[in-house]
């Protein structure tokens, strides 16, 4: 994958076709901007059954709290998490790219994808998308927030559906990538709060939204700060399931 592949473009793919961000071979008129159809039947996608709780792939029988493995003690503040995509291989890949590759645009295909998942689809339905913030110095530097693209991208083509950014974060926060569970639910505790500005009604759904689900502590915390608000109706979802 060439620098050019890593641009939003224009008129250069008219001299210089892009590849697909999985197959690496170059787009015909076919599937996405950046996503062959072959590209997108290699992404690990989440079908039934899954973890009403988390979303992740579940065939066991849940009792008691709620949780599978991957959201066990979690006990979120959350009602039920939806994520389309397992956060390994392609899928995996393409996340890292918008994070750390500069390549937000790439979110939009994989929305898209996520999109034809009934269930994904008609969980978002309705409700008022909440992206999970970034600190602004985290935002600065990074230089978009791929949350909030989510929201908008989704917001556009769900009915019903409006992308706020209600939250804003509060502490530069270490990242949760090498930390456990438990870690991971103290780093990210009492960090969003609702923006100023802005409310919430009990009436309304709202879901919070993010691009990965790992533990599901960060939608937690954001559900958390939603309810204190006043927030009655907190889901949550994700692009992908780490
Ligand atoms: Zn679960």
């Amino acid at each position: 994958m060439g620098l050019l592949d890593d641009l939003d473009r224009g008129l250069f793919d008219l001299v210089f076709p892009r590849d697909c961000a999985v197959t690496q071979e170059p787009l015909d008129d076919e599937g996405w901007l950046h996503l062959s159809f072959a590209g997108a039947d290699r992404l690990d996608r989440i079908t039934d059954p899954r973890c009403i709780t988390c979303g992740h792939p579940f065939e066991g029988i849940i009792e008691g709290d709620r949780a599978c493995p991957h959201c066990h003690e979690l006990h979120p503040a959350f009602g039920r998490a939806v994520c389309a995509f397992r956060a390994r291989g392609p899928a995996r890949a393409i996340i890292h790219r918008i994070k750390y590759g500069r390549s937000p645009f790439l979110l939009d295909d994989l929305a898209a994808v996520a999109l034809s998942d009934e269930l994904f689809r008609r969980h978002l339905a309705g409700s008022i998308l909440v992206p999970v913030p970034l600190h602004p110095n985290r935002l600065r530097h990074r230089g978009y927030n791929q949350a909030e693209r989510l929201g908008d991208f989704l917001a556009t083509r769900i009915p019903g559906c409006e992308s706020l950014g209600l939250l804003r974060k509060t502490e530069e926060t270490e990242s949760q990538t090498r930390l456990g569970r438990a870690e991971r639910r103290q780093n990210v505790a009492g960090v969003f709060q609702l923006a100023a500005g802005s409310f919430v009604s009990p009436n309304q759904r709202y879901v919070v939204i993010d691009d990965v689900l790992t533990t599901g502590a960060t939608l937690h915390s954001c559900a958390v700060a939603l309810k204190k608000a006043g927030a009655e109706l907190v889901d949550a979802a994700a692009l992908c399931h780490g």
